[in-house]
């Protein structure tokens, strides 16, 4: 017996790359759960999470992949990108060296997934505290032009953007493997 909410058309994996504190945690949270917590969570390891989405008369299952805790706790990079269709790479908008790294993660992505096609979202993160930014919108989106990268900025606080950074990214690894 097959339960009706594990019938779907499609499998994609998708992780979330960043720094620690941008708000990867919150951002899947707001996305699968529709919950905020503004305690930074002390899990350490992985965990994954999925969503189910309906695009072109299709059911898309999504598994999400975070890094719960400080990135040290990952393990092996290779075991943790295997499979990925897509990634969300987040920065925090008000701490620019958040989103100097952002070149260290995108490396490190395309490091272990070159043998599938991937598609990558930039995320500016945090864009309701706009009073303290510290990267502009401009920069952000024309180092993603640069990199072919979709871009958005989303807030988990206030929920700007957060389904629309999915559905977007997912609608786009559906287009590029089917
Ligand atoms: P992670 O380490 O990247 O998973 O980050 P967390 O999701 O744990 O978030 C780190 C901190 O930033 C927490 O205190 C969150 O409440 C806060 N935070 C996350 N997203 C946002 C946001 O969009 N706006 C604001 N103002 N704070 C956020």
């Amino acid at each position: 017996y097959k339960m009706a909410n594990d019938e779907y058309d499609y499998f994609h994996k998708v992780v979330i790359a960043g720094d620690s504190g941008v708000g990867k945690t919150n951002l899947l949270s707001r996305y699968v759960k529709n919950e905020f917590s503004l305690e930074s969570k002390s899990t350490i390891g992985v965990e994954f999470t999925t969503r189910n989405i309906n695009f072109d008369g299709k059911i898309l299952k999504c598994q999400i992949w975070d890094t719960a805790g400080n990135e040290r706790f990952r393990g092996v990079p290779s075991a943790y990108y295997r499979n990925t269709a897509g990634a969300l790479v987040v920065y925090d908008i008000t701490k620019k060296v958040t989103f100097q790294h952002v070149v260290r993660w995108l490396k490190e992505l395309r490091d272990y997934t070159h043998d599938n096609p991937i598609v990558i979202m930039l995320i500016g993160n945090k864009a309701d505290l706009s009073h303290l930014r510290a990267v502009s919108t401009d920069e952000a989106k024309a180092f993603s032009e640069k990199e072919k990268l979709f871009f958005m900025e989303t807030s988990a606080l206030n929920t700007l953007n957060v389904e629309t950074a999915f559905t977007t990214l997912l609608a786009h690894i559906y287009l590029v493997n089917n």
